[in-house]
């Protein structure tokens, strides 16, 4: 499956630290005057050197730290980034041994020869070269197989795990070598730092996320097919998660028959007093599948929350138009639960910083966005949060969907099946000709948000008012 999100992503702290690490290796070589006589080992080193530091972010972008979502936008926006530094991963390592072993050229069985095995106990060097060019080997193919063309989810993921020990090697390599980076003081501090932060990473999200990440307990109060989708509502056993709308957990269950490995979902609710909240479930998969399984009363664990899609509605105060198509409307239904909601505040100078900071929209001077929600589905009977969404509007101090839409709030259910593919047309029936200044929150199929993405670009829309929110981490 293609995945949307490009828009957005954020790379620049990746190439900061790239730089930083370049430009204090060649200052430690500066002040020590200790250049190379063979050229090629500058293109080697700087390989290597660029392609550690890469590596070291993949790790620590796969650990789920929510301060990470901040710098980059979200955790989809995180693991996108991890993705696209994985693939660039060995190309750029893959000059390293090519260009170590330049200098014996043009005697091409010399230059072949260099990557003979030839490790021995006593020859540190050799050993070191050896681990190196192993852990190159397996972690080209590692990350060939992680394009998973052909594997499922679940078998791609516990090869991914694989990627730990070779890191590990990596570790053990930079360790014999005995290269530039043992060589001078600033430079090993802050590699070893960097290569340590790598692995405490991995650890952290391969063994000790499952007991001491950010877990919820909660049971399961009621669970509802509607339209094709299972609608579950949750309540807390303890502390209840403080969620803002469109965030997303990630579920685990570990009642046999369904698998226990975590998954993401969008929180589909708003706020409610006793903690409880709702996530719709679409079945696409084994473990989507196994949830028949699940019934009132089994318990739960969710992990979160997590996303930062709904950061620009609550900040940025302009005109926000949200498109979900399918089940890809979940991520939406809390914040229009916000904005009826918006008479229902606290006086500003009684709420706490922090609380005033998370959340904004519990202030009485924060004024909600006016919003067009446009819901697109094959048909009705499919539209499964279709009477949520009239529901929230009834149950609101607005009373009524009419009204709503009188106080800004505008509410389109799209039925593609009657009235064909969702596009501008659609849109400028309620909009009317003003697309350019208005924020665009997709989630749905990728191809529909390819599309609509595109035609909004084609509408003057700027690509920095296009928000996606990406049901597709990996
Ligand atoms: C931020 C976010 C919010 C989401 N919200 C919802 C939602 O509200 N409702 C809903 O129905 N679906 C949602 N999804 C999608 C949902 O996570 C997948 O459909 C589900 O995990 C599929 O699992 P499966 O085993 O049934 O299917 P599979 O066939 O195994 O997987 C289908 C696809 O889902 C993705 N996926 C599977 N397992 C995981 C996992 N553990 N972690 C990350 N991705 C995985 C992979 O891209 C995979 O190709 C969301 C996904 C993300 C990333």
């Amino acid at each position: 499956m293609l995945t949307t999100s490009r828009f957005h992503l954020r790379f620049w702290p990746v190439w900061v630290s790239v730089g930083a690490v370049l430009g204090l290796w060649i200052a430690c070589k500066w002040f020590h005057q200790d250049w190379f006589d063979d050229g090629f080992k500058y293109v080697a080193k700087a390989s290597s050197l660029s392609a550690t530091t890469l590596m070291c972010w993949c790790l620590v972008l796969s650990a789920r730290f929510r301060a990470l979502e901040d710098l980059f936008g979200g955790l989809d926006k995180v693991y996108q980034v991890h993705k696209r530094l994985g693939k660039l991963l060995c190309l750029v390592l893959a000059p390293h041994p090519l260009f170590l072993a330049a200098h014996r050229l043009p005697d091409v069985s010399a230059y072949l020869g260099y990557f003979a095995p030839a490790a021995t106990l006593q020859d540190r060097y050799a050993l070191g070269k050896d681990l190196g060019l192993a852990a190159l080997i397996a972690l080209c193919a590692l990350v060939a197989l992680s394009l998973r063309l052909i594997m499922r989810y679940e078998a791609w993921k516990r090869l991914h795990g694989w990627l730990g020990p070779v890191f590990l090697l990596v570790m053990v390599h930079v360790h014999l070598v005995d290269a530039d980076v043992a060589r001078y003081a600033p430079l090993r501090v802050a590699f070893w730092g960097m290569l340590l932060a790598g692995a405490a990473s991995w650890v952290y999200i391969r063994l000790l996320y499952e007991r001491f990440g950010p877990r919820h307990a909660y049971a399961v109060e009621s669970i509802e097919t509607v339209g094709g989708a299972r609608e579950i509502t949750l309540r807390p056993l303890g502390r209840p998660l403080d969620f803002k709308a469109s965030q997303f957990v990630y579920l685990v269950i570990r009642t046999p028959p369904i698998p226990p490995e975590p998954h993401p979902y969008s929180i589909a609710s708003g706020y409610s007093p006793d903690g409880r909240f709702k996530l719709g479930i679409k079945e696409v998969g084994d473990h989507t599948r196994s949830l028949a399984h699940l019934a009132p009363g089994d318990r739960t664990d969710v992990y979160g929350p997590y996303g930062r899609f709904s950061e620009p509605f609550f900040n940025r105060g302009r005109d926000c138009v949200f498109i979900g198509g399918g089940i890809g409307i979940t991520p939406f239904i809390g914040m229009w639960h916000v904005a009826l909601h918006s008479e229902e505040r606290l006086r500003p100078d009684g709420m706490d910083s922090q609380l005033k900071a998370r959340h904004p929209e519990l202030s009485s001077d924060w004024t909600a966005p006016r919003i067009a929600l446009f819901y697109v589905c094959r048909t009705r009977e499919e539209a499964s949060f279709d009477d949520d969404i009239r529901a929230q509007a009834e149950q609101s101090p607005l009373g009524g969907l009419e009204q709503a839409r009188q106080a800004g709030f505008d509410y389109v259910l799209h039925e593609s099946q009657t009235h064909g593919r969702f596009g501008i047309p659609h849109m400028r029936d309620v909009l009317g000709d003003r697309f350019p200044g208005r924020l665009f929150f997709l989630c749905g199929p990728t191809p529909m948000m390819e599309a609509l993405a595109a035609r909004l670009l084609d509408e003057g829309v700027s690509p920095l008012d296009i928000l996606i929110e990406d049901f597709n981490l990996v």
